[in-house]
């Protein structure tokens, strides 16, 4: 790399903050260093192959004695990125201006502003849905050019189907890779003119646009301010920036990320998969669910089943609160009240609980995990109390029901129905009666304070209660290896069969499905499907995509 040096070109120009100096002008003094490659001028000893000093100083001259600016710093940036547009082939400018008849009121020998410009690369992506949308690209690409900005290489126009917002025009996308001086901030004010001379105007975010100019990248700087985000945030799982960048820059590789665009593209899952309810980009990939510094949300009363599920899952070490309405508890958690929700969904002999599966449709929560909890009732009655001494048993309905064979064999005893098992307990615990019992679980015996007079007297000792852990995140952890997911259908003949098919056609294994009819339409159903897998696997992926497309509405609901 040489360098040629101009030092102390004596200029008379009108830079100054005071009118007078804009008036009557000054001696300024400009120093340009230029660094670029002589290699070929030193070979060849031709002047065409250096930059010409003299053109260059004559240039310089003129450019500072038709502008006037009120900083020398200005001054200095300006004559810099000036000299450098025009030369390509050198690698930076780094100009000095010196002002040694500043009016400070004190003798000084000058005061000076030193600026440096350089070339940096940037791709930018293109972006029209309304009107005629190549021509609002080409206005694009006129519009950077305008600017002094070199289009290195334009890709292809593309056309891709809209993101986020659904229902709209499709894309014409396109990706140039640029030189320019232009600092970041500068570079993003262009794109903003390139967007108001197409008349855009900015109504629905992702919605209809004559024209979207977004900075990809520029070099491989990393900006993170509150109006500029570099590289593009979502630009490694866009298959419309992705791929047209394939075509301009293959070998650009995300400075966080680490992968060349190539690679970014290849790791894409097909196109369609991230137009869903939810979104794949958003998709929270960790090693595990923390147990420590959580808030968690219990469903139903201290003691209840759910809140031995959550002890068993977190530990003792957590807060928690408990909550007996599933929509509060999802909203609790889609508003940050806590964490993570433990609700039980499903029992091995009563189903499915069918409130928590349209909970799971209406909000935005997910199942990150699940718990297998033995539901092994327990009678339970004030301390020292021996059984002979009960005469009446309160628990919830169903726990009666399930204890049917152990009740019959205590013939005498008065069953009454209860709310649920906790609130039965801590009625025992009020009453202070030492012929009361209830029917629970140990841990409300452990909350209550009252002892456990039998155990295990349920009579189907398999009885099994899945709980789900939810969250509004929609966390992956690496154990998770199945999926559900809702569908609701056309009501025509054979699309559930269609549907089906592609979970056959990319080999995975579907472990459950259930309908439930959906609220307020008679005789049409919603589908809750369960299938091995994870997320990050392709066939999945394709999977959903076809599922996605054929069905009338799609949602994810966990990956666990
Ligand atoms: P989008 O491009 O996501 O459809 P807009 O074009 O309306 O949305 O952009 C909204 C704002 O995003 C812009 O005004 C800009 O300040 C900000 N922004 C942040 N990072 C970038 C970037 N890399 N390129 C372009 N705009 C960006
Ligand atoms: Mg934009």
């Amino acid at each position: 790399m040489g360098k040629i040096n101009i030092n102390d070109l004596e200029i008379y120009a009108n830079h100054g903050v005071m009118e007078e100096e804009q008036r009557l002008g000054q001696k300024f003094l400009v120093s340009i260093a230029l660094e670029f490659d002589l290699e070929k001028a030193v070979a060849t000893d031709d002047i065409e192959k250096t930059v010409n000093y003299a053109a260059l100083s004559h240039q310089a001259e003129s450019f500072f004695k038709d502008n006037t600016f009120k900083l020398i710093e200005t001054a200095a940036g300006r004559l810099a990125s000036e000299l450098l547009l025009t030369r390509p082939q050198v690698k930076s400018i780094e100009v000095t201006v010196k002002k040694p008849w500043a009016p400070i009121g004190i003798p000084l020998e000058y005061v000076s502003a030193t600026e440096k410009r350089t070339w940096h690369e940037a791709v930018i992506s293109i972006g029209s849905n309304m009107g005629d949308k190549a021509a609002y690209l080409d206005l694009g690409i006129d519009t950077l050019r305008k600017h002094g900005i070199i289009i290195k290489k334009t890709s292809s126009y593309i056309t891709t189907k809209p993101y986020g917002y659904t229902d709209q025009e499709d894309f014409l996308n396109a990706c140039v890779r640029i030189k320019t001086v232009l600092d970041p901030r500068s570079l993003l004010d262009v794109c903003h003119e390139a967007e108001k001379a197409a008349g855009r105007e900015r109504l629905i975010h992702w919605g209809p646009r004559t024209l979207d100019l977004d900075i990809i990248s520029y070099d491989r700087a990393v900006i993170n301010d509150s109006d500029l985000t570099i590289p593009h945030p979502q630009m490694h799982l866009r298959d419309f920036v992705l791929r047209p960048m394939a075509e301009v820059y293959p070998d650009w590789k995300h400075p966080l990320k680490n992968m060349t665009v190539k690679e970014m593209l290849d790791r894409l899952p097909p196109e369609g998969i991230r137009k869903t309810d939810f979104s794949f980009d958003s998709l929270e990939f960790k090693d595990a669910i923390e147990k420590t510094n959580v808030k968690v949300i219990y469903f139903g009363t201290a003691g209840s089943y759910s809140q031995a599920a959550m002890f068993s899952y977190f530990g003792h070490d957590i807060e928690y609160i408990n909550m007996v309405d599933w929509d509060k508890a999802c909203d609790a958690l889609t508003s940050g009240q806590a964490d993570y929700a433990v609700f039980p969904i499903e029992n091995s002999n009563a189903g499915m609980v069918t409130q928590m599966f349209d909970a799971l449709v209406n909000k935005d929560v997910y199942i990150t995990h699940e718990i297998f909890l033995p539901v092994s009732h327990c009678l339970i009655g004030l301390p020292g109390t021996d059984i002979s001494e009960i005469d009446t048993v309160y628990s919830h309905p169903q726990a009666l029901m399930q204890c049917g064979g152990y009740l019959k064999a205590h013939e005498n005893w008065k069953c009454i129905s209860m709310e649920n098992t906790a609130v039965a307990a801590g009625f025992v615990v009020k009453e202070n009666n030492r012929h009361y019992a209830a029917i629970a679980s140990a841990i409300a015996a452990e909350q209550n304070g009252l002892a456990i007079l039998d155990s295990g007297i349920n009579d189907n000792k398999n009885n099994v209660t899945r709980f789900a852990i939810l969250s509004a995140r929609p966390i992956v952890t690496r154990t998770a290896k199945k999926i559900s997911i809702c569908i609701e259908l056309a009501h025509e003949s054979g699309s559930l069969y269609k549907l089906l098919s592609y979970i056959s056609v990319f080999g995975l294994n579907m472990t459950k499905i259930e309908s439930r009819p959906i609220p307020g339409r008679n005789f049409e159903y919603r589908f809750f499907i369960d299938f091995d897998g994870d997320m990050t696997m392709s066939d999945v992926a394709s999977a959903l995509t076809g599922i996605k497309q054929n069905a009338k509405r799609f949602w994810f609901l966990g990956n666990y």
